[in-house]
């Protein structure tokens, strides 16, 4: 085994705000292959807002760089471990990582979770400690904080042996010694040199390569990203394609490598570095081996993990139908997700008996809303169902997803989230007491428990509480547990909300919209403070007397509306329900609009 030394692969691992963006930004500045980030597609850009509102890394954005005649690979990784399959894919790219840690802030549960990947692999670790300038710096207290993490993660000497920088990214530089600042961002390009090592590939032989992640182009078609771990790749070559089941012939029609933030062609590609290829074949897999047509051995699949949880998703049928959006015929729908399902192989889309009807399988709920608010970002709108838990038989018993959660909360919440998530049956697995006044507590939890938490979490831990949770295995039931306690506030007409009448329905629950508002019969205004669901006429105009107008009323003054997000709402709904969704509203209604015909229906389902 041979080494490609004038090139590193490494993996920058940081939670969302750490200031990766800055760092990166300033490396590809200080080593004169600044990318243009207006290259950057308008989608991830789109995706970056995303991520920025929802505190997670979505799309993974690699580049390159040149330092000292080396070639530099960063591959990003995705923040959240409802991504922590992709992380580990990624994981087998690199040999080595950055770990980015706010000097303030400190490790984050969601820093863990990647360590403990990067550290399964091996990888060259390098810490860098950023943000140093921040007046609210608590540099030596995190740097303890991370040590701790590496050795309680490690499992093997060589793990803690690892390089500290000190950093200030938004100032461009980086200093090997805590006491002295640099000029630059040499201390941590030299580091990086040193301290991890070339890919360790074979250069000689038959070409081989492992399909690590796929992406879709509207002009190459299909593309698989990878690292070449053995010979190299040739424009024109032919390839074998090697599946789980057989092989086919291919051609390398285009490579494309990283340069700055974005791609460029190459005629040649050798092993060790990370590429882009098109082949001319679309129903490519992660696991497939690239290899040279005339000698077709195939590397080790590696396998991702399985959708979790699916819902219904349904062209919109509510009466305000079409009123913002476009995307609104079932073709269009259908075609939106097979796109997404393109670009994020954790996402599956099939067909139900209702041509109307598709089901979404993805890994974990947040996934779902990100696919749905990307539809509303494009202007489209669709309904969708309760997420449900996928699960799978195996020797005869019906086994469940179960997750590891990790959370970090103030301590003031450690009675009432470890009571909630026992409730939804999870088991405390540890539990350990920071002098910061936070508290991490672990748990094994069924998906389904889950499900519909977070919100809640948010509101226990007065929005301070950090969650993240990774696919553990399958088990059988815990049993059950009641989800939503509520019932549903309904209008039984459809028109314009009026004060008058919201004012009469506030002391009956929650109310979700306000006065002046359209809604439908069937479509669902509030929460009632009951178990069950109940009608309500909430455009009831008050009756005129001889004296006063109708007009606005002073008397009234209705709080303010519990508006649902998306996330609440996926949160919040039941199986008779759906989420209308449209680039300006998210609205909850049940799925039978009509009062009468809701009634027989629940009436044939026995319920
Ligand atoms: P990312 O989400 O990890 O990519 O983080 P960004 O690079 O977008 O930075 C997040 C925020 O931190 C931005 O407001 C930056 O201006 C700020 N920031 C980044 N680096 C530094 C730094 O070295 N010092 C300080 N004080 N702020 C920084």
């Amino acid at each position: 085994m041979s080494a490609f030394s004038g090139l590193r692969n490494i993996a920058i691992i940081a939670h969302v705000d750490h200031g990766k963006t800055t760092l990166v930004d300033g490396l590809l500045r200080q080593s004169g292959t600044f990318g243009e980030r207006d290259a950057v597609t308008e989608r991830v850009m789109d995706s970056m807002d995303l991520e920025r509102e929802r505190g997670i890394t979505i799309a993974a954005k690699n580049c390159s760089m040149t330092w000292n005649g080396q070639r530099i690979n960063i591959v990003d990784t995705p923040g959240h471990a409802d991504f922590g399959g992709e992380v580990e894919r990624t994981m087998m790219m690199v040999d080595g990582a950055i770990l980015l840690v706010d000097a303030a802030e400190g490790p984050l549960p969601q820093t863990r979770f990647v360590l403990q990947k990067a550290l399964a692999q091996n990888l060259a670790m390098i810490l860098v400690i950023n943000k140093v300038d921040r007046p609210d710096a608590r540099i030596k207290e995190v740097e303890e904080h991370v040590h701790d993490l590496f050795l309680e993660l490690s499992s093997n000497e060589s793990h803690l042996n690892f390089p500290t920088l000190y950093a200030s990214g938004r100032d461009g530089w980086a200093s090997l010694s805590y006491e002295k600042k640099t000029e630059n961002l040499g201390d941590l390009f030299d580091t990086i040199l040193k301290h991890v090592p070339p890919p360790r590939v074979q250069a000689e032989g038959g070409l081989q390569m492992l399909i690590n992640n796929l992406s879709y182009s509207n002009y190459l078609g299909r593309l698989a990203i990878g690292r070449i771990e053995r010979g190299s790749l040739k424009m024109g070559q032919n390839l074998a394609i090697i599946g789980e089941s057989g092989q086919r012939i291919a051609k390398a029609t285009k490579i494309l490598h990283y340069v700055g933030l974005s791609q460029a062609e190459v005629e040649e590609a050798s092993a060790g570095e990370i590429v882009i290829v098109a082949t001319g074949l679309e129903d490519l897999r992660i696991g497939d081996t690239i290899a040279d047509a005339l000698v077709p051995e195939a590397l080790p699949r590696i396998e991702i993990d399985p959708p979790t949880v699916n819902v219904e998703v349904s062209v919109n049928t509510s009466p305000l139908a079409g009123r913002e959006g476009t995307y609104l015929t079932s073709r269009k729908i259908e075609e939106f997700l097979r796109k997404e399902a393109l670009n994020n192989v954790a996402l599956r889309v099939e067909p139900t008996a209702s041509p109307e009807i598709f089901i979404l399988s993805a890994r974990g709920e947040l996934q779902v809303s990100i696919v749905m608010e990307n539809l509303r970002r494009a202007g489209g709108e669709c309904m969708v169902g309760r997420p449900r838990v996928i699960t799978k038989t195996e020797n005869g018993s019906v086994l469940e997803p179960v997750e590891h959660v990790v959370l970090d909360v103030p301590e003031f919440s450690v009675g009432v989230v470890t009571e909630k998530l026992s409730i939804r049956k999870g088991r405390m697995l540890t539990m350990q007491n920071f002098e910061n006044g936070r508290t991490r507590i672990e748990f094994s939890i069924p998906t389904r428990g889950l499900l519909g938490y977070r919100s809640t979490f948010l509101t226990d831990t007065k929005g301070e509480g950090l969650m993240s949770s990774y696919f553990e295995g399958w088990e059988t039931s815990r049993g059950t547990f009641s989800s939503r306690m509520n019932g549903a506030m309904i209008a039984d007409r459809s028109g314009k909300t009026t004060e008058y009448a919201l004012g009469g329905l506030e002391p009956r629950g929650r109310l979700m919209i306000s006065y002046g508002e359209d809604v439908y019969e069937g479509m669902v205004i509030g929460e009632h403070s009951r178990d069950n669901d109940l009608e309500v006429n909430a455009i009831r105009e008050k009756k005129l007397t001889n004296m006063r107008s109708a007009g606005t009323d002073d008397a009234i003054k209705l709080a303010p509306p519990m508006r649902l997000s998306l996330e609440d709402a996926l949160d919040w709904i039941v199986d008779d329900e759906w989420i209308e969704i449209t680039p300006k509203k998210i609205r909850v209604r049940k799925r039978v609009l009509e009062s009468n015909k809701r009634e027989a229906s629940r009436k044939n389902s026995g319920s």
